[in-house]
């Protein structure tokens, strides 16, 4: 093994060894060169290209060493499987939101689009004859719990909210932020009426968590909107709008309430006992 001594070294002979094309410059010094591979590596990481990114990286490592022996371009398979691990967990952080630790917008968005893309090739035939449902969760009266105890408690309560919503999902299911003080929940493979009872369920849980132990006159209630992705509703901005109008629906009638527009007759309907409240305003389908 021939180790060069010279930093600045031209990196030709690393690149010819490594397998690496002409798409980083080969001037300036090896400091720099060796920046510019890290960051093709993490680009092409990102992609999956993995071997091409270790190769990048093995360059940059190669170049800072002075080394350039065309013998040491065999692949480390540790080295291999720790870029492999440390892109996972970057990937996974960025599909998180950092005060709740739950999925973002970002995730939701993509997943959702993917979700119904796959609705008809997917192998769970569950998936595949019942859709999927989305209903979106929005704290009620959420700017008076930070006027009244602070920001910060705020975010507590935001946290809690993202753990009492999480915990009542079937598998397969997920819990993303919104945005702000809402929160999206995809229900893939169930019906309108299974969606409703989920988060009826969660809505009750919600509503008879001890908040009071977090402060002594603390209540915390939520409203939801479900929509089922049948017909012109498969696509995520309109089944995302119509979850929307239906969760201000709730929010109209009196919050503390789930929303969900009954299949048969398209009338909006509230869930468990809302039900009977009066007044459930009754907005046209949106069109389009
Ligand atoms: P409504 O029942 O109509 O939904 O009333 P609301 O007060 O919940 O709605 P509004 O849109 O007036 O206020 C939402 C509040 O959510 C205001 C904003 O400061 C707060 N909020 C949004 N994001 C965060 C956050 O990350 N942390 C905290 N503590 N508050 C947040
Ligand atoms: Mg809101
Ligand atoms: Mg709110």
């Amino acid at each position: 093994m021939a180790h060069g001594t010279n930093s600045t070294l031209p990196s030709d002979d690393v690149h010819a060894a490594l397998g690496i094309g002409a798409s980083i410059p080969r001037t300036g010094s090896a400091g720099a060169q060796a920046a510019q591979h890290t960051a093709a590596a993490e680009k092409l990481a990102e992609q999956g290209l993995w071997e091409q990114a270790y190769r990048h990286l093995h360059a940059a490592v190669r170049l800072l060493h002075g080394q350039r022996d065309a013998a040491e371009t065999s692949y480390a398979p540790d080295e291999l499987d720790r870029l492999r691990r440390e892109h996972a967990e970057a990937r996974e952080q960025s599909r998180r939101d950092s005060l709740t630790a739950s999925y973002n917008r970002r995730y939701l968005d993509e997943r959702l689009a993917a979700l119904l893309d796959d609705l008809d090739d997917l192998d769970d035939p569950a998936v595949r004859t019942t859709g999927i449902c989305v209903a979106l969760v929005d704290i009620d009266h959420f700017k008076q719990v930070n006027d009244t105890y602070g920001h910060l408690f705020g975010d507590r309560v935001l946290q809690r909210m993202v753990a009492e919503l999480d915990a009542g999902l079937p598998e397969g299911a997920f819990c993303a932020r919104y945005g702000g003080e809402e929160f999206a929940l995809v229900l893939p493979g169930r019906d309108l009426t299974e969606a409703v009872e989920i988060c009826e369920e969660a809505r009750h849980r919600i509503d008879r968590y001890p908040w009071l132990e977090m402060h002594s006159a603390l209540r915390v209630t939520v409203s939801i909107g479900v929509a089922h992705s049948a017909g012109r509703l498969a696509e995520v901005e309109r089944l995302i709008g119509e979850a929307d109008e239906l969760l201000y629906t709730a929010k109209q009638a009196g919050r503390n309430a789930v929303a969900f527009r009954a299949e048969r007759s398209g009338r909006v309907c509230l869930a468990g006992p809302a039900a009977g409240r009066r007044a459930i305003p009754q907005p046209a389908r949106t069109t389009g």
